[in-house]
């Protein structure tokens, strides 16, 4: 009788486990887990794509991983493949938060558990959960490393030149990216310190209006061409003294536009994000000031734990939130980290490119 009563209990507690938002009990070993990433252009995602895939399919389940060349159309179809094939968990990080939507529903509907990688999948009800860094931390430490190199919290006044740029305005994380570097840049253009020469960003500029100034896709080209354009509006002999680059391929596009224009002396202190190894190389080579560097590493692991502890049904816990302008999604927010050649000792969470390197992220030989 007992034996009897025991296996009851653990069918109830099982199948309470496996209802409403918690984990998904129903899962086995073998069951598929699909990973739907953006596009292949930029090298973070191929990289992480496969980390993810490694450790799902070490713990014995099986694991897909889509891109979707840039097209939001191709994202909800690659979404939708993965839920005909029966996906348990899908991680999705989408092109466009919002379009995705209808896509993750669907997967939900069918019973698969829906979680949104690095960029959140906006207005819906069907994330269970989000991982990434912290978005606005990322923007702020791009903006207080021109504040560090321009001596501004010395008091310096400048007036010294800058160009903002902000990253693709369909991508919400990119306007946590904005708001960190606004809120840093901001009172140094209402005082007069910085000043945009293009015109483009002047001390009127409101948060709310960073898509005005977003690179479409982050695509270098588009980048360069920006820039090109904002070249065209310097009379005479301007000097740029800085330009807040929120990824590491619009800094490339910035300075494939720039190059022969300024002066090895006169070179503008550049931001990015990624830690790309291209970036690196130009970081080495002083091209490119400094990159935030996040672990994607780290992420990777990360989701990888949650999709396992989902599969065996339970429910990973988190005290952070982040609001899709529906729900509040529980979240891991993992820490970025401000990389220059040398580290900056005077900056919290700096790291130097060689400590990159002893970290395993990346090799001296890829960095040259
Ligand atoms: C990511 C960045 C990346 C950008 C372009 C953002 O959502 O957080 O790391 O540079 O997309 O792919």
């Amino acid at each position: 009788f007992i034996g009897v009563l025991v296996t009851a209990l653990s069918a109830c507690s099982g199948s309470r486990k496996g209802s409403g938002s918690s984990g998904n009990s129903s899962a086995q070993k073998g069951d598929l887990v699909s990973i739907s990433l953006p596009e292949q252009y930029l090298a973070r995602w191929p990289k992480e794509g496969g980390e993810i895939k490694k450790a799902i399919e070490k713990a014995g389940y099986k694991a897909d991983v889509t891109f979707a060349n840039g097209s939001t159309a191709q994202q909800s179809s690659d979404i939708e493949n993965a839920v005909n094939k029966g996906a348990k968990v899908v991680i999705v990080c989408p092109i466009d938060g919002a379009a995705v939507g209808p896509a993750v529903e669907k997967a939900r509907d069918a019973g698969a558990k829906v979680i949104s990688y690095d960029r959140l999948i906006m207005n819906t009800k069907a994330v269970d959960y989000y991982a990434t860094f912290q978005l606005v931390e990322v923007g702020k430490k791009q903006a207080q490393y021109i504040e560090y190199k321009l001596g501004l919290k010395d008091g310096a006044k400048g007036p010294f030149n800058i160009e903002v740029f902000a990253g693709s305005p369909d991508d919400n994380n990119a306007k946590y990216f904005f708001q960190g570097a606004w809120s840093v840049l901001q009172p140094y253009f209402e005082s007069g310190v910085l000043k945009s020469p293009s015109g483009k960003v002047t001390k009127d500029f409101k948060e709310k209006d960073w898509q005005s100034i977003g690179i479409d896709g982050w695509k270098q080209q588009k980048a360069m061409d920006e820039m090109d354009a904002r070249l065209t509006k310097y009379a005479g002999d301007v000097k740029l003294n800085a330009v807040l680059a929120p990824n590491d391929a619009v800094a490339r596009g910035v300075i494939e536009a720039i190059s022969g224009k300024f002066s090895e002396t006169e070179w503008p202190f550049i931001t990015g994000q990624d830690a790309e190894d291209a970036s690196l190389s130009l970081i080495n080579n002083g091209k490119q000031g400094s990159t935030i560097w996040k672990d994607t590493r780290e992420l990777a692991t990360k989701t990888a734990e949650i999709t396992i502890e989902l599969l065996k049904g339970n429910d990973p816990k988190t005290d952070d939130t982040m609001n899709n302008d529906i729900i509040d999604v529980p979240s891991f927010l993992l820490e970025p980290k401000l990389v220059t050649k040398e580290g900056e000792k005077d900056m919290p969470s700096s790291v130097s490119l060689a400590e990159l390197v002893k970290s395993g992220y990346t090799t001296e030989d890829k960095i040259k």
